[in-house]
């Protein structure tokens, strides 16, 4: 901590601080995530999580990570500070003037590098929004913010807690049905279409509505200045079956995407070489650090980090959670959750925070060399649903809203 000095309050968010700080010895500024660590060691372990998937990202779209070190009941994670600020604050200084398409498609492009890149190691983001995505004045866009993604421990695996902003959710969490990358390229959607129109796709008034618009898919089409593509686009990453969402892949293989990005793919392409001259799987390679940090002699299971100060929302009947979100300041809709999927039961953000799950997720690291393969597009649907009790379904009996 001494080599650094704290020059200012970049961000809040839902763990703490995030500081501009200079590094005396390398005259440079950095971005210094403050998490505060709670008591238990198991606990402490578990908040690395984000510190152990940043350092093992390497990729021109994804925020660099340096180091990161304990002290004073805080975990530090340092990492490349990002001098144009968040994408949500670039789209409130447009004060309602629309981007240029070939700006839009840039950033889009640079964003699926980003996201692609993930997906291919297994790892979930599971909050992306235009908050989490960080500008720097030379024109390069950077997915941030690994707080709330999960590795997951082969192809096919899916995840049963989902953390996300309501906002940015995807129907499949609302219904309470497994999700895979899928659910990341719903979040894609509604970056771009706020890109092309400054706007958020799913506007509620209440939580009741936000949650029936998303469901139902409804939401003003583009300015018909946009290109075919973008209305195309727009329209694949909403589709409500996951299953028939592009993958990250898929979309950057559109034309329009994909004569933007021979300009960066040189960098990815030295970045790839020397992936493949290590004998270990990225996965095993993630794994690896996990394990490092202690986390196979207590289970052997990849999870989130349960941050005190983030939110939880376990599961309840749904009359529950549509009473208690009716009275709710629909601006927490903006707010990183966590949702448990751990019983039967549902819960929601403004519920007493009584007995949120302390048990493990499930998602173990296997030891099985060919689970830890890198997957195929093919594969990233592929994943059995659990029965859906369908409670959008209850939803709309209750609230008679068509
Ligand atoms: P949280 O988990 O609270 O959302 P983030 O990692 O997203 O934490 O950081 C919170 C805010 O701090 C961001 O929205 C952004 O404004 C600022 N910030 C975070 N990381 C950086 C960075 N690398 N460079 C510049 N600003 C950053
Ligand atoms: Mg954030």
């Amino acid at each position: 901590m001494e080599k650094y000095s704290v020059l200012m309050v970049l961000g809040e968010g839902s763990f703490g601080r995030v500081f501009l700080v200079h590094h005396k010895n390398k005259n440079q500024k950095y971005a210094m995530k403050e998490i505060r660590l709670p008591k238990s060691i198991f606990d402490t372990e578990k908040s690395w999580n984000e510190s152990i998937l940043l350092a093992k990202m390497k990729h021109p779209n994804i925020v660099t990570y340096l180091e990161s070190f304990e002290g004073d009941g805080h975990l530090y994670i340092v990492m490349e500070y990002c001098d144009d600020g968040d994408l949500m604050q670039k789209i409130k200084l447009q004060k309602g003037k629309l981007f240029p398409e070939d700006m839009i498609l840039n950033w889009f492009a640079q964003i699926c590098l980003g996201v692609r890149y993930i997906h291919d190691k297994r790892v979930l983001h599971r909050d992306i929004k235009s908050k989490n995505i960080f500008l720097t004045q030379n024109g390069k866009v950077k997915l941030g913010d690994f707080g709330s993604a999960l590795l997951l421990s082969s192809p096919k695996a899916y995840a049963c807690s989902y953390v996300g902003t309501p906002y940015y959710v995807p129907p499949e969490i609302w219904e309470n049905t497994p999700y895979n990358n899928k659910s990341d390229i719903w979040s894609l959607g509604c970056i771009l279409y706020e890109l092309c129109t400054l706007k958020h796709p799913f506007q509620a008034n209440s939580w009741k509505h936000l949650i029936l618009k998303i469901c139902k898919g409804y939401y003003n089409p583009l300015p018909s200045h946009y290109t075919y593509e973008l209305h195309y686009l727009i329209k694949q990453m909403f589709k409500k079956n996951p299953k028939n969402r592009p993958s990250a892949s898929t979309i950057l293989a559109r034309s329009c995407l994909a004569k933007r990005i021979r300009n960066f793919a040189s960098a990815e392409e030295e970045e790839k070489s020397t992936r493949s001259k290590s004998s270990h799987s990225e996965a095993e390679v993630i794994a690896k650090g996990f394990c490092e940090m202690g986390l196979e002699k207590t289970g052997g299971y990849v999870r989130k980090y349960e941050n005190i100060r983030r939110k939880q929302w376990t599961k309840e009947p749904p009359e529950t959670l549509m009473n208690i979100l009716q009275n709710a300041d629909i601006s927490l809709a903006f707010k990183t959750y966590t949702i448990y999927k751990a019983d039967d039961l549902l819960r929601g953000p403004l519920t007493e925070e009584k007995k949120a799950s302390d048990e493990p997720d499930g998602e173990t690291i296997s030891e099985d060399a060919e689970q830890l393969e890198s997957r195929s597009d093919e594969e990233d649907t592929d994943f059995e649903a659990e029965d859906d009790p369908d409670w959008v379904f209850e939803l709309k009996r209750m609230t008679k809203v068509e």
